[in-house]
């Protein structure tokens, strides 16, 4: 329940909504450890987390998901618990969480719980996104039936001017605060542009480099830059995104999106991986193709297989990196590959590639891949080439029979690009076994050279295509 009681406390503007980005808002929640964080989590992700965790081979923690509200996406985070190589979840100050919060959400969810006194944290959060320009919503939870409430009342003297009372366990007030949210949320912007829209207006392909604080991706940037770094989006209300950089070497031009640089402007104390993390989710939202870096000498991390699956599931290029191979003897630096391809295991169509930012070692190489992969993530096959190639298919290793029934693949066609997603037609769309649909992704994938890109094929039943 929203309650307006705090008429006294100062007003701040809870409801404006933030500044239009690109991609997908984030929605990010804080509060101190036990209040219910991933609890609320859980409850506004609601069923969505099952499709998020599908990803193949990634073992996703829910720690940022899909959300929905009303009508509108949005990736919802729990800033308090994005740090998972921190050994002590409570190191992680409040303070901390929220800076991050500050610098790189569109709406902070506040959460505190409703049944307790307010604690030394919970008023320096609240402290904090007081001064904020970005919308806050507070939360008091565990309010598990109304006759609860009044315990929330301790919570009121934090001066907040708005407080929803929520149980997020049981769903209780929820739905007000999804309204509240979704007021909160900033004005519809280019989620998805149309594939029209990107014909008409053809803009340069947007590279993110992303990856953990010191992997080198301001030292990668600089050296694609150099002194001619030109800064592409200078629009006012668009300060995050005002580190794109145009990179016009070798061929037409590519925008990088640096989150390295985002965090050198804002200064952000504390939280740097946390805060890694909410760029690099905010930069696979808008980008084509993510150049993920990785500090050689420490290999890859739990943190940069979910980076690598969130830009799968976007359906984004990817292309892996190895950085500061200058510092691995030539033996250290087959281990170096091997152990990146067991951590990127789900992702084998993803390139690698081994650089030293600081002495350029392999730099134009990866820049060429980068084109590369970007190109074959718009490539589109005639749908004459793409049904000889399948018929090709059909006839070495047609697919197994499902419960004594054959299985019939009729056609394909390639039904979008920018990721390519071809569409087959069959007569029992719910029996073509996963690994039979992995066989034919595969085989699309390395006939027509989609080295870089994820490949999605839908499979439809016959009649209704006919329908
Ligand atoms: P960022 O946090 O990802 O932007 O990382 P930086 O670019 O700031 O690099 C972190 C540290 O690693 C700095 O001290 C860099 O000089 C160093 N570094 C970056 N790339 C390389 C590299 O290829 N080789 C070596 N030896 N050091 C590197």
């Amino acid at each position: 329940m929203a309650k307006n009681r705090g008429k006294s406390a100062p007003q701040r503007p809870t409801q404006r909504a933030a500044p239009q980005r690109a991609g997908r808002p984030i929605v990010a929640i804080v509060g101190r450890p036990n209040v219910g964080k991933s609890a609320l989590f859980n409850r506004l992700a609601g069923a969505r987390l099952a499709i998020v965790d599908n990803t193949p081979g990634v073992t996703r923690d829910r720690l940022y998901a899909d959300a929905r509200v009303y009508g509108r996406d949005y990736v919802l985070v729990d800033t308090g618990g994005l740090d998972p190589e921190s050994e002590d979840p409570l190191k992680q100050s409040i303070a901390a969480q929220v800076h991050v919060a500050l610098a790189e959400a569109d709406v902070v969810i506040c959460v505190l719980d409703g049944t307790a006194e307010p604690m030394p944290a919970d008023r320096e959060a609240v402290r904090l996104l007081r001064q904020s320009q970005v919308p806050v919503l507070h939360v008091a939870n565990k309010i598990d039936n109304s006759n609860l409430s009044h315990q929330a009342k301790a919570l009121y003297r934090l001066g907040m001017s708005d407080l929803h009372e929520v149980s997020a366990l049981h769903g209780h007030g929820t739905g007000d605060l999804e309204q509240a949210l979704s007021r909160a949320l900033p004005a519809s912007s280019d989620d998805e542009p149309s594939e029209e829209a990107a014909a008409s207006e053809p803009t340069p392909p947007k590279i993110a480099i992303v990856g953990r604080p010191n992997a080198g991706k301001s030292s990668l940037v600089n050296r694609l830059l150099g002194e001619q770094r030109q800064i592409v989006d200078e629009r006012p209300g668009t300060t995050v995104d005002s580190v794109d950089a145009l990179y016009e070497r070798d061929g037409d031009p590519l925008v990088l999106i640096d989150t390295a640089g985002i965090r050198r402007k804002r200064a952000v104390e504390g939280g740097l991986e946390t805060l890694a993390v909410l760029q690099a989710i905010r930069a696979v939202e808008r980008c084509d193709t993510v150049v993920l870096l990785v500090d050689a000498t420490l290999g890859a991390s739990q943190q940069d297989a979910r980076i690598a699956g969130l830009a799968i599931e976007r359906g984004r290029g990817l292309c892996l990196v190895l950085n500061k191979i200058d510092l691995l003897k030539p033996e250290q630096r087959d281990a170096a590959l091997k152990k990146a391809k067991d951590v990127f295991a789900f992702a084998p169509w993803a390139p690698t590639k081994r650089i030293s930012a600081r002495t350029g070692q392999g730099v134009s190489a990866l820049m060429k891949q980068v084109r590369t992969v970007t190109a074959n993530r718009s490539k589109r096959i005639p749908t004459g080439e793409v049904n000889r190639f399948f018929e090709e298919i059909l006839s070495h290793h047609p697919p197994p029979t499902s419960g004594g029934r054959s299985v019939r693949l009729y056609y394909v066609t390639q039904v979008r690009a920018a990721p390519p997603v071809f569409m087959v037609s069959t007569n029992h769309p719910d029996r073509v076994h996963f690994s039979y649909q992995r066989y034919v992704a595969n085989q699309l994938r390395e006939r027509f050279g989609f080295e870089g890109t994820p490949v999605v094929v839908h499979y439809r039943s016959h009649d209704k295509k006919r329908a």
